[in-house]
């Protein structure tokens, strides 16, 4: 199903592609030693070159490069063995050079595609144009003093990756699920930590609209610096609605910068095409032209980890799981590696299932990530071991659950400490279902009529014993009793 805007004259269509700057997992900056650590006090990670110091020259960090051709063959992408670094000329107070150096004519990478997952269970092909590299600015604090603004020059320097999609987005759900899909992707290379919060990942969001059916692009607007998946969505939206307004009035689109107001939910003109910059874009002198031997690609590819998509056609086809929770279970590689440590020699399937639910849920709940789980796999594993033998009911293996995730206490040793062993000895629960059957026997006369009562006996019995009684076991014996 296409998402599409309903007008006053007819149905419009969304095209979008995304540019997304994403930080550079790398202890040292693009073309400096200096540090690259978060949180550290202002301007005590520079370097002169950091610092636009006259006659300082760069020098391009190896490990970037690296990560730039691992992040490329990531996204089945084209490796370009042969790049330019460039310098984007523009004036800002935290930019000392008064250029930014980054890549233009000859990018590092080429052509990929990335898959998308949508909610409906199909899938799509979003286009990469390319991914260059590219040094960040410093920041401006406008909120320390009164009447001015200080520079932090820390970021100033640290290599960026901007990666750049088609025009193939047609809706903000597919935004969205393209965004979670590359960062999925940039945390299992290791190439960017994905913090949106940080601001480790950010997008803009390339945005036209189009009467649907037509062929042709309309005049697109780009809204900048959007950092939570909540808001690409909703500036896309408005954005989206915004153009078929001004069209159905019989306006033109005027191709512009935005900036989302994420407190109003609207997005306002930042710079139109007039006053946009001509960055004067020309080869850096410093630096040569960066020329990649393909041995060197073929390094990184042989090192590249299993994938998502890969991963997720293998938990399909070893595991038996749906796709759905192949690709819930992918999407982080340390949930996968979780899922994988609890359901070794075990049915896969209900280890996936407690895992999306009640793992999940509880990790949810508690606002924590995998990584900071109190239960280990094997723990999990072992409680499914004393559900699958009859040890604990479903209902008590929840319970357990609960309780593991409280304590990280082993499933044994609560079901011993707790005494949450299932009542499965026909002799203990007998004399409870008889109290139960004497105790109503209007319930008993209304079970002669309809059968079906025997599930309020039976939630009877399982409440009298705290429900530790075996449900099939309560049921057998009832039936035995009111037949
Ligand atoms: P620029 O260099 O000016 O930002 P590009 O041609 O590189 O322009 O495009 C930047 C982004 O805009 C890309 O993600 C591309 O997919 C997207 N884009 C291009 N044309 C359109 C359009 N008509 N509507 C929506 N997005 C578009
Ligand atoms: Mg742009």
């Amino acid at each position: 199903m296409s998402w599409v805007i309903e007008g006053e004259t007819g149905k419009w269509e969304l095209v979008c592609g995304l540019e997304v700057h994403a930080q550079v997992i790398s202890n040292s900056k693009l073309f400096s030693g200096a540090s690259t650590r978060f949180g550290a006090p202002p301007n005590s990670q520079v370097s002169p070159i950091d610092a636009g110091m006259p006659g300082m020259l760069p020098v391009l960090n190896r490990f970037c490069v690296e990560q730039a051709v691992r992040t490329g063959l990531g996204l089945r992408a084209q490796i370009n063995l042969f790049s330019v670094f460039e310098r984007k000329n523009y004036f800002y107070p935290d930019l000392p050079n008064g250029y930014q150096i980054s890549q233009y004519q000859h990018p590092i990478v080429g052509r990929g595609s990335l898959t998308i997952e949508l909610a409906d269970g199909t899938t799509k092909e979003i286009g990469i144009t390319r991914l260059h590299l590219e040094m960040d600015a410093g920041k401006s604090l406008h909120d320390q003093l009164p009447d001015a603004t200080l520079i932090d020059l820390n970021r100033s320097g640290v290599a960026l990756m901007e990666i750049v999609s088609e025009p193939d987005i047609r809706s903000p759900e597919e935004a969205v699920a393209y965004m979670r899909k590359l960062r999925s992707i940039l945390r299992y290379l290791g190439t960017c930590d994905g913090d949106m919060e940080k601001g480790n990942l950010r997008c803009d969001a390339n945005v036209s609209v189009r009467r649907l059916g037509s062929r042709d692009f309309g005049t697109r607007c780009e809204v900048k610096n959007l950092n939570s998946m909540r808001f690409i969505a909703r500036a896309i939206e408005y954005e989206a609605r915004r153009q078929v307004d001004i069209l159905e009035s019989g306006g033109v689109v005027e191709q512009e910068t935005r900036l989302f107001d994420s407190v109003r939910g609207v997005t306002r003109s930042m710079r139109t095409k007039e006053e946009a910059h001509d960055y004067r874009y020309f080869p850096d002198p410093d630096l040569l032209p960066l020329e990649l031997e393909p041995a060197f690609v073929e390094r990184i590819r042989a090192s590249l980890p299993e994938l998502p998509d890969e991963k997720k056609a293998r938990f399909m086809a070893e595991y038996g799981l749906s796709a759905y929770d192949a690709s819930v279970l992918v999407a982080e590689r340390a949930t996968a590696d979780w899922f994988e440590e609890a359901a070794r020699g075990r049915d896969a399937k209900q280890v996936a299932n407690w895992v999306i639910t009640e793992l999940f849920g509880a990790l949810n709940r508690t606002g924590r990530d995998i990584d900071a789980c109190p239960i280990r796999p094997a723990q999990l594993g072992r409680l499914l071991d004393l559900l699958n033998d009859g040890t604990l009911s479903g209902r008590l293996a929840k319970d357990v659950f609960q309780i593991m995730f409280e304590s990280g206490e082993d499933p044994e040793t609560i079901v011993e400490k707790r005494g949450l062993r299932q009542v499965t000895d026909t002799a203990s629960l007998e004399p409870v279902v008889e109290r139960v059957i004497a105790e109503n026997p209007a319930q008993v006369e209304k079970y002669r009529k309809n059968p079906k009562v025997i599930g309020w006996f039976v939630g009877q019995v399982m409440r009298a014993t705290g429900g530790r009684a075996n449900p099939q076991l309560v049921q057998e014996l009832l039936e035995r009793r009111l037949r």
